[in-house]
């Protein structure tokens, strides 16, 4: 079982702390690259590959930024994602608007940014019709395989999911559109969370595929592109094994081949992945604060679950490095907790690990997706800053932490 690495030296972290003091999240920008680079190499083949990075895994423009120069898009959710994508400069088709029991202001910033929507029901035709005064150009219809596909872990089986139109409703979708004089066309499917499997992935892109062919023979509408969704997984745990993006490109390549090209049919293919993206290159640097000897060993650090929310609320695994000790034996047995008055408040529990001492930095691995940006106030913690280490070596703060008067801003007593 290999030891995690960090992107840095502990006399480099120490540096770093000097000027940024502990908690905050530093993210690896060369990392970054390389792996972006790696997806587009994997699909390669597919015309006009494009990936919309998952806005929600990482709000920051700056990184929004960094994803852009390898031709990245944004998949967005919400109104504050939406201008996000102004701050990072990304506008047009280049925005992915994927969202549900959506307002009517939300979709008319979409509209007025000409992102590619994508209706998450069938009654959404109308609403959107209505909340813009007209429909645009490009209509996405986000599928839900329902008893087609089976569960994933984190989110659920499609049967229970609230997202998405039945098989039946997409066809009508289209059918509706079609007459309403709409001229391109998308399909989108998002049924995983996490998942390690490449097959689980294939699978999904071949109920699209099948779907898109069927559309094409019974309402004769040629789909411009097929979104085939984010939800790869990371190996969390240094046993696990990343998904082989190569692997999975290759493999949906030979679907594509066989249930569309052979067809004529050549639609784009897209993604929206945001975990694989920037996940394993996000790392929560903290400080150890305290040690307490009760019935159990504690290593108390300044980070909380205001930081980092995916233990406590899932019981998830992330993995703690303690810098300095990489070889050390580890000959301790600790959770290690924030500070919030909540027992789950763990990043980790009964983990082996070198003796810690005060002082000590502990980085937790893997926190760029889903790491600062699910961070919550309770207990009127703060939400700590951003660091970009950059690919030159220098050090970047691409978000300040909260302060208490961010907190209190919006009282009014
Ligand atoms: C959350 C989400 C994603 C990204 O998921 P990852 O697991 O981070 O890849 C993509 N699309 C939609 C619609 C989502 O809700």
């Amino acid at each position: 079982m290999s030891e995690k690495k960090v992107p840095f030296t502990k006399d480099q972290i120490e540096k770093i702390i000097e000027k940024f003091p502990t908690p905050f999240h530093i993210y690896d920008e060369k990392a970054i690259l390389e792996n972006a680079r790696r997806l587009k190499k994997a699909f390669a083949w597919a015309p006009k590959f494009q990936e919309y990075f998952a806005v929600k895994a990482l709000p920051n423009p700056s990184i929004m930024k960094v994803l852009k120069k390898e031709g990245f898009g944004a998949d967005c959710s919400s109104m504050a994602e939406l201008l996000l994508c102004e701050m990072a400069d990304i506008t047009g088709e280049q925005i992915m608007f994927t969202s549900n029991e959506t307002p009517a202001y939300e979709y008319q910033k979409a509209f007025s940014q000409n992102a590619i929507i994508n209706l998450d029901d069938f009654t959404h035709i109308q609403y959107l019709e209505e909340s813009c005064g007209t429909l645009p150009e490009v209509i996405c219809f986000r599928y839900n395989p329902g008893p087609l596909k089976g569960g994933n872990e984190i989110i659920g089986t499609p049967q229970e999911a609230k997202y998405g139109l039945t098989r039946e409703q997409m066809f009508e979708a289209y059918r509706v559109m079609k007459e309403k004089g709409c001229k391109r066309f998308g399909m989108h499917t998002m049924v995983a969370s996490n998942e390690l499997n490449v097959d689980y992935f294939v699978e999904t892109a071949v109920i699209l595929f099948e779907m898109a062919a069927e559309i094409a023979e019974q309402i004769g509408i040629d789909l411009e592109f097929i979104n085939l969704g984010g939800g790869i997984g990371i190996p969390y745990k240094p046993e696990q094994h990343e998904v082989n993006l190569e692997e999975l490109g290759e493999k949906v390549r030979v679907q594509y081949e066989k249930i569309l090209a052979s067809k004529g049919l050549k639609p784009y293919i897209y993604l929206e992945c945001g975990r694989v993206i920037t996940g394993p290159y996000g790392y929560l640097v903290t400080t150890a604060v305290h040690e307490k000897h009760i019935y159990k060993e504690y290593i108390g650090v300044d980070a909380c679950m205001a930081n980092l929310m995916r233990p406590g609320m899932y019981g998830a695994y992330h993995h703690v490095t303690v810098m300095g000790k990489e070889n050390a034996e580890k000959d301790h047995v600790y959770d290690v907790v924030g500070s919030l008055c909540e027992n789950c408040d763990k990043f980790a529990v009964d983990r082996k690990l070198p003796k810690i001492d005060k002082g000590d930095i502990v980085v937790i691995h893997d926190t760029g997706a889903h790491g600062h940006a699910m961070g919550f106030n309770y207990n009127g913690k703060l939400r700590s800053a951003e660091l970009l280490l950059k690919e030159d070596g220098n050090v970047e703060l691409i978000r300040r932490a909260e302060t208490h008067d961010d907190l209190f801003a919006t009282l009014k007593f």
